[in-house]
């Protein structure tokens, strides 16, 4: 299944919904590191991170590495106990978010399988993607990106059979701020939700439900077998997400290289630049289709505590170079 240490997640906005880049970022789109803020910059993508500290830390966290967006956990990512957020926190984390203008995404925990064959572990499932929005809606998060789970064998139909009434309760919970993404996953142990079809026919079977959407990971696609460093089959990647869901559905991005290899259906995320992505990562960054989105790195980091400003900066650079 999908490894704890890797939570990054990434919004797309194409209509602009993010489009008030916060004044002083956007600065990597710069080629020669003048001042950004012109009219004429590259267009800007937003450069965020998954950051530790959940609703009391995360964001200042993300501030600190000088990211533009932030993904975060409401709980500990090892265990299903949820706690009691204190509501004084949750309003922290409003304001600061107002002042920051940064766009939030909270990642579900991983534990979560909505098509999972066992009553025990898909009714913890369920409560927990309940809590997981409801905490998100209190903190006004822009989504919660969550994989939809594995049917273990049981086969993709069945799977689906358990995920889809778990899928509209929890959709009945998010609002027109704070919506549910699908993340497109790695393909390993019977998940669902490798392939843009197979996200297309939870659309389709959810009736297009109007909160949902997708995040795409690109080390994900990458190990999937979908080779995003190669700009022909991206187009192909956009122009299916396109005609089956809609590029207004794509809210969010996540980049992260990849350390095993295409086709491997092995998700094990490198940092930007050290695995076999490496520069054609950028491929996948640069696609016009893809600029104003929040993209959120899910790296190890150079000690393996997850994203940092170093990885920030990687991020905003290989984006330049690949822009141009
Ligand atoms: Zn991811």
């Amino acid at each position: 299944m999908e490894e704890e240490s890797h939570l990054r997640h990434e919004l797309h906005a194409p209509s602009g919904q993010f489009g008030h880049v916060p004044a002083g970022r956007g600065r990597g789109q710069s080629q020669d590191g003048a001042a950004a803020g012109t009219a004429d910059m590259v267009a800007a993508m937003l450069f965020g991170a998954h950051c530790s500290g959940g609703i009391k830390k995360a964001l200042d966290n993300a501030v600190g590495m000088d990211a533009d967006a932030v993904q975060l956990f409401v709980q500990s990512p090892r265990t299903w106990r949820f706690p009691n957020h204190d509501p004084d926190d949750l309003a922290r984390f409003r304001e600061r978010r107002a002042e920051t203008g940064l766009p939030a995404f909270v990642h579900a925990l991983y534990l979560v399988n909505l098509a999972a064959p066992d009553d025990a572990v898909y009714s913890k499932s369920v409560d927990t993607m309940r809590a997981t929005v409801d905490a998100a809606c209190a903190i006004e998060a822009n989504a919660v990106v969550f994989h939809v789970g594995s049917h273990l064998g049981a086969g993709f139909e069945t799977g689906l059979e358990r995920a889809l009434p778990a899928l509209e309760q929890v959709l009945d919970r998010c609002n027109e701020r704070t919506w549910l993404l699908m993340e497109n996953s790695a393909g390993a142990g019977g998940t669902i939700g490798r392939s843009i079809e197979e996200l297309a026919v939870l659309f389709d079977r959810l009736q297009r439900h109007e909160r949902l959407g997708v995040c795409l990971d690109s080390c994900h696609l990458y190990v999937s077998g979908i080779d995003v460093t190669d700009a022909s089959v991206l187009d192909g990647v956009l122009d299916e997400l396109d005609e089956r869901i809609g590029l207004d559905r794509l809210r969010a991005l996540h980049a992260n290289d990849a350390k095993t290899p295409l086709g491997s259906n092995r998700d094990r995320h490198d940092n930007i630049l050290e695995g076999l992505m490496g520069e054609g990562l950028g491929t996948f960054l640069a696609h016009p289709k893809l600029q104003r989105l929040p993209v959120l790195l899910e790296v190890p980091g150079k000690d393996g505590k997850g994203p940092n400003a170093d990885e920030i900066q990687k991020l905003r650079e290989l984006h330049s170079r690949a822009s141009t």
